[in-house]
């Protein structure tokens, strides 16, 4: 069997021990997966973001785009319009997609385009010294919010439900299969896939681990045809740090046609399986 190179030369610098590094080993079980499944290495395209999740980008054999803070989205749709059929990744992270990004995902989820989305959910701005992104809980006293964090943290998987997103999960870190096995189906999944994988820092939010392990379970008999009831387990957490529990799993799959599906000029190049450039004029 051919050996597929995942792994580059480059220095990791993430913090030592930081869940991170089990993230990426999942994300490249996922890849090997799909590669031995009948995916070339090379059609397949990441994007990432700014912040500690970034780095990624410089530990995945994969081509791509180091793109700007919240513009990962939009990048990974330029990509798919020029060439629909390459396989899009994009990493961002939680103040990156849900801050800075936020109308992008908004309309990524609108667009379903045939891509996916991991969110690297530290709940800080880590790389900046943990300062409190959109899905940081209430109350906690960071540098940028020394009298606690005021405002209400968005529930992403809410807020991707909402929107219609056609596929929906959660996933934990340090738990590194289940979150391979969520990135694969995310992979295969045709639409704009959506996954929130819970990374608490250890440098800022070392609090996070113990609150996490305590309360996560897996779904288990949930309809994910079933949007009220992704809903209903949506609404178990909201963020905070108060709730008794915290689903982790695929929500909600929807088969609906993606834009590639409906623009003709994507149709062309998807019957084609050729990108824009090669169109002759
Ligand atoms: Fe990981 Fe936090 Fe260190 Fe960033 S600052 S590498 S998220 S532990």
């Amino acid at each position: 069997m051919k050996e597929i190179k995942l792994e580059t030369k480059s220095q990791n610098t993430w913090c030592p021990g930081c869940p991170n590094f089990l993230l990426l080993e999942s994300v490249k079980i996922a890849l090997r997966n799909i590669i031995y499944k009948g995916t070339k290495q090379e059609d397949i395209v990441m994007v990432s973001g700014i912040g500690c999740h970034a780095k990624i980008f410089d530990y995945l054999n994969i081509s791509g785009i180091y793109s700007l803070h919240g513009r990962v989205l939009p990048t990974c749709f330029g990509i798919k319009v020029g060439n629909p059929n390459l396989v899009v990744l994009g990493f961002g992270g939680d103040g990156d997609t849900y801050a800075e990004g936020i109308s992008h995902f908004i309309h990524a989820c609108r667009y379903n385009a045939n891509m996916t989305m991991i969110v690297h959910d530290n709940r800080a701005f880590a790389l900046t010294t943990g300062q409190a992104t959109p899905t940081t809980e209430q109350g906690s006293k960071v540098k940028s919010e020394p009298l606690g964090v005021f405002p209400i943290p968005i529930n992403p998987i809410k807020l991707a439900l909402s929107l219609r997103a056609s596929f929906v999960a959660r996933a934990y870190a340090r738990d590194i299969k289940g979150t391979a096995e969520i990135i694969e189906k995310a992979l295969e999944h045709n639409g704009f896939s959506f996954v929130d994988v819970l990374q608490p820092c250890l440098t800022f939010r070392n609090q996070d681990i113990s609150f996490i392990e305590k309360k996560i379970y897996k779904l288990n008999k949930h309809d994910v045809s079933d949007i009220n009831a992704a809903m209903s387990k949506a609404d178990e957490w909201d963020y905070n740090f108060r709730q008794e529990k915290i689903p982790l799993g695929i929500f909600y799959v929807e088969k609906r046609k993606t834009i590639e599906e409906k623009w003709p000029q994507l149709k062309l190049l998807k019957k084609k399986k050729i990108g824009w450039w090669q169109v002759k004029r």
